[in-house]
């Protein structure tokens, strides 16, 4: 055999070797796909010093623990489903080369250990099959595939009140131990409420509120003419729908909550006759009864607590109706709505403006003030939890300053005397501390 027919074949038999591994490699015809995807969203109320979900405009994010569904489009068989992990992605599932995946996502976000949240469609029947599919995406596998390992994103467009709902709940179970969000019960949204349109749960008058029981209902469809966004519903102000979240939390841990919304105080800058955007029932610096202002202001303190960091040192919540301003040359100024308010002052409005002491009546924006501290602010004490602080509700007999400090005493002087120093502390400082 000459040199140059060895060379040849052992060439040939080299090329043999190689192609017979890639064949077996591809023959299976079999890889590991990860498919990741996103919620668009635009929340008009973002970017004035937040940390999440910071952009104004139209973006794309994460969608975090939404159902999902992974099918052959030919055959329908499923290789996949459940619930997305925190980034929003699949595990790796076996997929076939040549053939179009049908990839649903659907309007619901579930975590183990915590719980569902269904951003609700168009109609009134409540539960997880009304939720499921929400739309659906397609993706062909390459004829040939290696085997390895392949993640590819989804990045779909549409844009409506679900897609805003959707990151918001992907974010609330992410946060869920810092944030307090109870385990164990579901949230039921209902994303398309506006005025006149009465569903069987939901909708009544079209504002945007919690009905107990974990049903919340967003709407009007036309929230804020007066807010840069112009008219769009209540689901495109993040800091509404963290509101009325905070509500369903506090109602879970029989925190504070009222519903005596009665407002008579004279002094224009403590009741809500300015309010032209949304409810003049109540509004951030009113005088109201004090079981309103600490249910208010704890809602508006997690909605802080959902798109700011607890480890921040700042921390802004975005106020959607008019609120008051003094300006020393000016005097009181309206402040139109999206008001950024700064968390780390105390404002003592109650005791710098309105006045009245010992009334058994409070201030929202006192005690957003108070959670806010109480909850972020280490100082020589101990930062309280969600769950620490509403249970302080839970064990007073009324929602009075004195009844709220003794239980507070009651659950921890014996034991950690640091807590109910950092209650009365905060109480003390955001001005709450009357009856
Ligand atoms: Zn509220």
């Amino acid at each position: 055999m000459k040199l140059y027919d060895i060379i040849k074949k052992l060439g040939l038999s080299c090329l043999l070797v190689i192609g017979a591994a890639l064949w077996s490699h591809s023959a299976q015809a079999h890889t590991a796909m990860k498919w990741c995807t996103k919620w668009r969203s635009h929340y008009v109320d973002a970017g004035h010093g937040e940390d999440v979900f910071t952009s104004d405009s139209p973006y794309k994010r994460a969608a975090q623990y939404t159902r999902y569904k992974v099918s052959r489009t030919d055959t329908g068989q499923v290789i996949g489903s459940g619930y997305l992990d925190s980034s929003g992605c699949t595990p790796y599932l076996t997929a076939t080369g040549g053939v179009e995946y049908k990839f649903s996502q659907g309007s619901l976000v579930y975590r183990s250990g915590v719980g569902l949240i269904y951003a609700h469609p168009d109609n009134n029947t409540w539960g997880p099959s009304a939720g499921y599919v929400y739309y659906n995406n397609y993706f062909t596998t390459l004829a040939l595939v290696v085997d390895g390992h392949y993640t590819h994103t989804f990045e779909p467009n549409t844009l409506g009140p679900r897609t805003n709902v959707m990151p918001i709940i992907g974010k609330v179970l992410s946060k869920y131990s810092d944030l307090g969000y109870p385990t164990g019960k579901n949230t039921y949204i209902h994303t398309d409420c506006y005025p006149g349109r009465a569903l069987a749960t939901c909708c009544g008058d079209g504002g945007a509120y919690h009905i107990g029981g974990g049903y919340i209902c967003m709407g009007p469809g036309d929230w804020g003419d007066g807010g840069e966004g112009g008219g769009e519903g209540s689901t495109y102000w993040k800091f509404i729908l963290g509101h009325e979240i905070g509500h369903r939390v506090s109602s879970a841990h029989d925190g504070p909550y009222g519903f005596d919304y009665s407002i008579d105080d004279t002094n224009p800058q403590c009741n809500c006759d300015h309010v032209a955007t949304g409810s003049q029932l109540h509004c951030m610096q009113s005088l109201e009864n004090a079981s309103v202002a600490e249910g208010e202001g704890f809602a508006h303190f997690f909605s802080s607590a959902l798109f700011n960091n607890r480890s921040s040192s700042s921390g802004i919540f975005v106020y959607p109706k008019e609120t008051w301003f003094y300006w020393p040359e000016d005097g009181w100024i309206e402040v139109p709505p999206e008001r950024p308010f700064d968390l780390t002052q105390y404002t003592r409005w109650k005791e710098g403006v309105c006045g009245s002491y010992h009334d058994y009546r409070g201030v929202e924006l006192d005690w957003l003030e108070f959670f806010w501290h109480a909850w972020t602010t280490a100082d020589d004490y101990t930062r309280l939890t969600v769950p620490e602080l509403m249970s302080v509700w839970d064990e007073a007999d009324s929602s009075y300053w004195e009844n709220l400090l003794a239980a507070a005493a009651d659950l921890w002087l014996y034991t950690e005397p640091n807590k109910v120093l950092q209650f009365l502390d905060k109480g003390i400082n955001a001005g709450v501390d009357h009856d």
